[in-house]
Parts: C-alpha cells; sequence; structure tokens
C-alpha cells in the first residue's frame, strides 16, 4: 500500500508495473484517466484518447501524482495511501478510505426488508466526505429508482431531495435524512475559536436547519448538536 511522499511521490508496486510492461531500463509516460462514478483512476502505458493526466514513470518505478489527480481524490502528500488494483490486466488506483459497517441497515444490506441505499446493499460504507459520498450514489442511484435533487438556498447548506416511486416514504426519509446529516455537519458554520464546534444559530435558523430533516429521530440527534450541552456540538460525537 504505497504512501505518497511529502513530494506528490509514490512507487508503482512491481505486479503492477509488470502488467504495465514498464521497461526499467527507461523512462517512460504513462496516461491517468478518472473514472469520476467510482472516483478511481486507471493507469495505461499505451496512449488513451483525452487522458486526465500524463506523468513520466522513473527507471526506478517512481511517479509523481499530477496536481490534478490529487485534487480529484483529495490526496493529501505525506498521508494518504494509494491502493492498486488489477482487474484482468488492466489497472487502477483509488485513495485509500477506511471501511466501516453501514450505520443505517447495521451491515445488514437491507434495510426495513429494501436494499440499503446508503450502502448499495453491501452493509459497509467507506468514510469520506460528503460531497464525495454524495456523487458515488448519484452515479447508481437510478438502477435503484431513486432521483435526488440538491439545491442551495437560504441557508448555504445544501438540501438534498430524494423521490422515488420503488421504496415506501418512510424508508426514503430515513436514507435522504443520513446524507442530509452529514451536510448540515458539513455547512453549518463553524465555530471560529473552536473549529471542531457549531456556531450557536438563533432559534430561527435552527429552525430552518431542522426543517431540513423528515424524521423525529434526526431532528432531535441535530437539535443536540446545536443546542447540546454549552450550546455547542462536538463533530466526533454523534
Ligand atoms: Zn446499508
Amino acid at each position: 500500500m504505497p504512501k505518497i511522499t511529502s513530494q506528490g511521490q509514490i512507487t508503482i508496486p512491481s505486479d503492477v508495473q509488470k502488467i504495465l510492461n514498464i521497461d526499467s531500463h527507461n523512462s517512460q509516460d504513462l496516461y491517468f484517466k478518472f473514472e469520476e462514478a467510482r472516483r478511481i483512476v486507471w493507469i495505461s502505458s499505451t496512449q488513451v484518447s483525452y487522458p486526465t493526466a500524463i506523468v513520466s514513470i522513473s527507471s526506478k518505478g517512481q511517479i509523481t501524482i499530477p496536481k490534478k489527480i490529487r485534487e480529484l481524490l483529495r490526496l493529501t502528500p505525506g498521508i494518504d495511501n494509494i491502493l492498486f488494483h488489477i482487474v484482468e490486466n488492466n489497472v487502477y488506483f483509488e485513495k485509500e478510505l477506511e471501511v466501516v459497517p453501514c450505520q443505517i441497515c447495521q451491515g445488514e444490506g437491507k434495510f426495513k426488508e429494501h436494499p440499503c441505499l446508503v450502502c448499495r446493499s453491501s452493509g459497509s460504507i467507506k468514510r469520506e466526505a460528503v460531497m464525495d459520498e454524495l456523487s458515488r450514489l448519484l452515479f447508481v442511484a437510478r438502477k435503484y429508482q431513486v432521483s435526488i435533487q440538491i439545491k442551495t438556498e437560504s441557508l448555504n447548506i445544501p438540501e438534498a431531495k430524494f423521490f422515488s416511486s420503488n421504496y415506501p416514504s418512510d424508508v426514503l426519509d430515513v436514507f435522504q435524512d443520513y446524507y442530509q446529516m452529514r451536510l448540515i455537519e458539513n455547512f453549518a458554520p463553524k465555530s471560529l475559536q473552536q473549529p471542531d464546534k457549531f456556531m450557536h444559530p438563533t432559534d430561527i435558523v435552527l429552525e430552518e436547519i431542522l426543517s431540513l430533516l423528515k424524521t423525529n429521530k434526526a431532528k432531535e440527534i441535530v437539535q443536540r448538536w446545536f443546542r447540546g450541552e454549552g450550546n455547542v456540538f462536538s463533530l466526533s460525537n454523534t
């Protein structure tokens, strides 16, 4: 599992180099193509059309991850790891993300007998930024006969609206609230003194925030975030 150095460099594992036919005596170009739906980057040693980036690989098998790719994957040099995957003689890499059990279906893959939309029936989710999670979801939502609208109005907190004739509304509301809570967590103004805490909203603003949510359970949790002990909420404990 190669870690990106603080200069943004990684060494490509030897089994991957073999698949890519890397010539260890010469430097050569590699073509990177970002696939948005899965947030992965395909690598090819033969030219591809419209590559996201072209990098040269040194004879030692080292490459520098281009800035554009680092931004697309939100990779932090010196911190993040990259995972390479080989699929039928093709190679892609992705940012290593912690995999955790899905909290909506408790790892069952089903919620109230319906396929869990949050983990796509897998029972586990990758811990990542909410906008990344939503962008993955948007690509597969149609498969679940769900349509999603995201818009930002007065609050500066994006509002997610889920529509489906496939799921009963009480089930869909739980899915929608999961993402809406994460959007609130991410976008609600934070305290300037303590950036890990929310800014204290007025009652009117809090009411507006709570109106983004469907279920009473979600409303109660979010209310506690803003009106909990000392009127501040620590983002790490839900
Ligand atoms: Zn699930």
